[in-house]
């Protein structure tokens, strides 16, 4: 996208606003069905997490992919884009056995990450073919708050316990018909992806009616200027000859399935945002924006970086700058970067703001969360509406208690 239009569209929805656009969501799409086109039924399933609007989902339904859900509300979005059950994967963690039944009950595909809903739900509905999700006790990347794959991961039922689980499948007489892993975000190393991957056709082999094999995501997205990202042709050319050998061995032509969403949403984000206040400290010259963790909290988080350009002067030399939020805690974006000149007024544009930031965003210190702008077919659409001050206090209930404040005589 233009700066020039990021601009027209700070101006005309006001900020702090998200906009995402459409055709790189496109290109990332097909950018990884290419990669895995020697792989005779392919299924990618978004994560919807990473990005929830309903305009986004009906796009991704349009290019033909599914859903990778982890609430019921996630399925219910994605029935509302009017997208079909059976294009559903629900791989939720730490549910109830009630909500795993209800997800069911829509005909949604259901996978179990753990032994003792895998036992009831067998023992209630063995008639109902269910996916499970492995740990293969394999390390995606570097960071602990987004890796899910190791030893003391909540995620997934062990390796170590296949004998269990097939013990569970002998006893309950339910149908397994997908296995799946999902190790976490940023693999930064293929190697390690085709080696878990080696993990899950071993587990597979245990399990003769298998439709799929779904390798979950963790796909890197380069978030700056030469930082690795993972090479999805390479990574095709290598899985997708893997996979197939696998479907002889197996004997049925399995779907080789993927669940991304940081891969197809992140570098269509932008969050702009306009700075408030630039102040001059002994140390450094923070710019303050109208917006903060509550509206993008991954810096804070995870640390993650976001490359932050100044859209509204692009003739100026550059400068250095913290830039920080208006929230009554430390709230900071990015410490010490070169910026073209910040003047009061100016626009910021976050990149990378379109997986896991509208969607982890909250009402702290009483902030409405901002706008979403879909720019697709060279217009802007206006796809969420900023929130108002009724929405801050539409579901509060009971405050009328205190209307007759009895004061005691004294
Ligand atoms: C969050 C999640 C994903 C998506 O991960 P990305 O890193 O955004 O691609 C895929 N599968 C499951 C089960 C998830 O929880």
């Amino acid at each position: 996208m233009e700066n020039a239009n990021l601009l027209a569209i700070a101006k005309e929805f006001g900020s702090p606003v998200y906009v995402y656009d459409s055709e790189k969501i496109v290109s990332q799409y097909e950018r990884l069905t290419s990669a895995f086109k020697q792989v005779k039924h392919v299924k990618l399933n978004y994560a919807v997490k990473a990005l929830s609007n309903l305009a986004i989902l009906k796009l991704m339904n349009s290019l033909g992919a599914g859903l990778d859900t982890v609430s019921i509300q996630e399925v219910k979005l994605g029935l509302l884009a009017g997208v079909e059950p059976t294009n559903i994967i629900f791989t939720p963690n730490g549910v109830s056995l009630k909500e795993i039944e209800k997800v069911s009950e829509m005909g949604v595909q259901i996978n179990i990450d753990n032994l003792s809903i895998l036992e009831q739900f067998g023992t209630k509905h063995p008639d109902v073919p269910v996916c499970i999700r492995i740990n293969p006790h394999v390390m995606a990347g570097g960071n602990s708050k987004i890796s899910v794959g190791h030893i003391d991961s909540k995620f997934g039922i062990s390796i170590h316990q296949i004998p269990h689980i097939l013990r569970i499948v002998e006893n309950t007489g339910m149908n397994i018909n997908g296995i799946h892993m999902h190790t976490g975000s940023d693999i930064l190393d293929i190697d390690v992806f085709l080696y878990a991957s080696e993990i899950l056709f071993e587990t597979a082999k245990n399990f003769k009616n298998l439709d799929f094999i779904d390798f979950g995501s963790g796909f890197k997205v380069p978030y700056k200027e030469g930082d690795i990202e993972t090479n999805i042709e390479e990574f095709g050319e290598k899985l997708t000859k893997r996979f197939n050998d696998f479907c002889k061995e197996y004997g049925k032509e399995l779907t080789l399935g993927f669940e991304p969403g940081k891969f197809l949403v992140s570098e269509a984000g932008y969050f702009l945002a306009e700075v408030n206040v630039v102040k001059q400290t002994t140390s450094t010259v923070f710019a303050g924006i109208d917006s903060g963790f509550n509206h993008l909290i991954r810096p804070m988080f995870y640390d993650s970086y976001h490359e932050i350009i100044n859209i509204s002067n692009p003739k100026g030399r550059e400068r250095f700058y913290s830039i920080v939020g208006y929230i009554c805690e430390t709230d900071t974006f990015a410490t010490n970067r070169r910026i073209l000149e910040i003047t009061e007024g100016d626009i910021l544009a976050f990149k990378n703001a379109g997986a896991y930031c509208f969607s982890m965003a909250s009402n702290y210190n009483s902030r409405f969360r901002p706008a979403e702008v879909l720019w697709h077919n060279n217009e802007a659409h206006l796809i969420r509406k900023r929130e108002t001050f009724e929405d801050l206090t539409k579901n509060q209930v009971g405050v009328d208690i205190f209307n007759k404040v009895e004061v005691s005589a004294s």
